[in-house]
């Protein structure tokens, strides 16, 4: 590593770590995007809009029935594991697109789900707001008011919940230094994190196996899958710090 960013990582005192779907892909769980990605196999405006749920619910609530049950076998690999590790040292916060939980099981105290979260369901008309109850039912269950039930996930065209934004913002202004693991930087607004980082002279350090469209921006990119690279980097962050 370059003498300089070892430097930087030295005197840092706050980590904030940026995660996509490329950290939980060692946990069995597909990427959207990217070699293998979930939307090879499907088209993601069929399943993963609200237009889509309503035009057919079942198809919708079946193919989050397939994917919670892939995500209720997987287990965090050694990349969640390094990041939960790092509170051990330093003040560590995971701003996450990912749905399936796996950071607070690896024991990541401090996660922020940017994009929901594939365990809870929510009504569409009402305040409703539960974990899941039924997941093996074929049809998606109706709330007490009538409406109909879905997942308590951000879809493609829908606003981030905004306490959870605005908190992840403060988080990303206010860091040492931004890990992003495992995202390809393409879904907006979680991509504009690191201009936040950035903003306060973090220093920014990418791991992804492939190029991103920030990789440019970044003070290092490690070529390599998360679960390799994570705790290498703690590692260095424990001896160093
Ligand atoms: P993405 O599919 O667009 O990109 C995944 C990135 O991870 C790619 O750049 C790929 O090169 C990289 N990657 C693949 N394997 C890796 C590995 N082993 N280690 C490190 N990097 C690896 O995913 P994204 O950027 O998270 O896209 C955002 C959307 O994907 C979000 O809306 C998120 O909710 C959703 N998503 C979440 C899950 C999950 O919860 N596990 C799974 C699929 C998609």
């Amino acid at each position: 590593m370059k003498e300089q960013i070892e430097d930087q990582l030295k005197n840092a005192q706050k980590v904030v770590f940026v995660t996509g779907a490329g950290i939980s892909q060692e946990s069995g769980i597909p990427t959207f995007r990217g070699k293998d990605g979930l939307w090879r196999n499907y088209d993601a405006m069929k399943l993963a809009t609200i237009d889509a749920f309503y035009e057919n619910p079942k198809l919708v609530w079946e193919w989050y029935n397939e994917r919670r049950q892939n995500i209720f076998n997987a287990e965090p690999n050694l990349g969640h594991k390094a990041i939960a590790e790092l509170e051990n040292f330093l003040q560590v916060t995971v701003l996450t697109q990912n749905i399936d939980g796996l950071h607070q099981q690896a024991g990541s105290s401090n996660v922020l789900e940017l994009h929901g979260s594939i365990v809870k369901i929510k009504c569409t008309s009402c305040d409703f707001k539960d974990e899941i109850f039924t997941q093996f039912s074929k049809l998606p269950p109706l709330c007490k008011c009538g409406s109909i039930l879905r997942p308590d996930v951000v879809w493609f065209g829908e606003v981030l919940p905004q306490d959870v934004w605005k908190e992840a913002i403060i988080q990303a202004s206010s860091c040492d230094v931004m890990i992003i693991a495992g995202t390809s930087l393409v879904v907006s607004p979680a991509n504009t994190l690191p201009i936040y980082a950035r903003q306060n002279n973090a220093t920014l350090i990418e791991i992804n196996p492939e190029k991103t469209i920030m990789t440019l921006e970044m003070d290092l990119s490690i070529r390599s899958t998360s679960a390799f690279a994570l705790p290498e980097l703690v590692s260095i962050f424990k001896k160093i710090s």
